[in-house]
């Protein structure tokens, strides 16, 4: 008598969905795998999303999987579906459109959601864009051939990159974060001036310590005016306020959540047969002994990959170094491991050079290293993620610049003006 093949169901196709789905196929050739998502698109890349923005790739280019190669590893995709609720004990997915859907083991991968702009005059307000998804960056890409100025609010990568974006469009671009720098609780004040260099340099113009007060419509327009005495008429403004993580279908259940649903280091929650992965997944990181989400694209694949293993029956911690490389402007970002934005007691040392646009900055708790921040220059990285990764006790914690190949001559220099 043979026994039935087990059904797991994965709600999100995002990346850490798509790759969980492709291993249980590779592993186990005879299962079910049903996918939901609310979106209507197969897998794409949300890393491209701002090259595509820019108009340096093709909107076909951004996707990474299409329904051909779902359905030749027999993965049941259903787009346009959303999960409202699970039913942990009759282990049932409750899917709108297509009602109950029964699963054996289930893995939560829904990722986050932007959070909007709430000021008067947002609501509803045309050329107004967060940027999580590809129907919003399709909105810009629509709106900017009929654009001259655009204003973007956000300290964070997402603002970073839709400047970098209007910006490279040739559009008179207003960077406008509340911080009095980028990234603003990772880098200090030395790496702001950098990144203020590198954008400068890109023609933008910088706006510290200001937000957006009020939108007025105007003329096919909006008037923005700032907390702080900014204002200008923008044709298209783009926020980047952070995620708010898709929880609400798990809380009040027992599923533990905080900021995202809890995991321990094997990607499983607190209820039996439920796995989470990707940026919604508040894990216990092996690594930096602590729980923490990472909102990178290698995080969610790679999770999605290793967590299919542990929901075939094995039991493997998830360990890696957390990283995140970006562009910035004509230069690089990255970052490794933990910053004093996860763990504000972490010591740090900084090398600058303001003239090369190069920036070092390592963080240690004790003896250990455990997180760097490099921009320009990106010699020596993988040795310092080696270094993060074995949790080796250092001794000398300037000797750690040597491994990144800091020409002597070049300390720390004075700000610029
Ligand atoms: C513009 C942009 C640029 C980025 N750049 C970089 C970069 O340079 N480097 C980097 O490492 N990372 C970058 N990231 C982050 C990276 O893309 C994400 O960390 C990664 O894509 C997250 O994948 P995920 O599968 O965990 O979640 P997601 O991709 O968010 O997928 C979750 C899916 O679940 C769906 N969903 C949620 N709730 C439900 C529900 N109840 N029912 C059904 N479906 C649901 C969502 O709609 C979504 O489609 C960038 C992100 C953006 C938006």
């Amino acid at each position: 008598m043979g026994t039935n093949p087990t059904r797991f169901v994965i709600i999100g196709n995002g990346a850490a969905g798509t790759y969980c789905a492709e291993q249980l196929r590779k592993l186990d050739v005879a299962c079910e795998i049903v996918m939901i998502d609310d979106e209507p698109y197969t897998l794409y890349n949300r890393v491209s999303l701002p090259r595509y923005l820019r108009g340096v790739l093709l909107e076909q280019r951004v996707y990474v999987r299409d329904m051909e190669w779902h359905e030749k590893n027999r993965i049941d995709l259903r787009l346009e579906t959303t999960a409202r609720q699970v039913n942990f004990e009759e282990k049932v997915v409750h899917a709108d459109p297509g009602g109950d859907l029964r699963y054996d083991r289930l893995l939560i991968a829904t990722g986050g959601r932007p959070n909007p702009l709430r000021c008067p005059g947002a609501d509803g307000a045309p050329y107004l864009f967060n940027f999580q998804y590809f129907d919003e960056a399709k909105g810009m890409v629509a709106r900017i051939p009929e654009s001259k100025v655009a204003v973007v609010l956000g300290g964070s990568f997402i603002g970073y990159e839709l400047t970098e974006a209007f910006a490279h469009r040739g559009l008179e671009t207003h960077w406008l974060m509340r911080g009095p720098w980028f990234l603003r609780r990772a880098l200090d004040k030395d790496g702001g001036e950098v990144v203020s260099l590198l954008a400068k340099d890109a023609g933008v113009h910088l706006h510290y310590e200001e937000a957006i007060d009020k939108l007025e419509r105007s003329n096919g327009q909006l008037r923005v005016t700032g907390t702080a005495g900014f204002s200008t008429t923008a044709d298209l403004v783009g926020v980047g306020l952070g995620l708010t993580m898709n929880i609400d279908v798990f809380q009040g259940t027992a599923i533990e959540t905080n900021v995202g649903v809890r995991t321990n280091e094997f990607l499983e929650t607190t209820v039996a047969d439920v796995w989470a992965a990707g940026d919604v997944a508040e894990f216990y990181d092996v690594v930096s002994q602590r729980h923490h989400r990472m909102g990178t694209w290698d995080n969610s694949l790679n999770h999605g990959r290793h967590v299919a293993k542990n929901m075939l029956g094995a039991k493997e911690p998830y360990v890696e170094v957390p990283t995140y490389a970006s562009g910035m402007f004509n230069s690089n970002i990255s970052v490794m491991g933990v910053t004093t934005e996860e763990e504000p007691d972490a010591e740090a040392l900084v090398e600058v050079d303001y003239e090369g646009r190069n920036y070092k900055r390592l963080f240690f708790l004790g003896d250990k290293l455990v997180g760097a921040i490099l921009i320009g220059k990106m010699k020596g990285r993988k040795k310092v993620l080696e270094l993060i990764s074995s949790r080796a006790a250092i001794e000398d914690r300037q000797s750690v610049f040597g491994l990144l190949a800091m020409p002597e001559a070049v300390t720390k220099a004075a700000t610029p003006e």
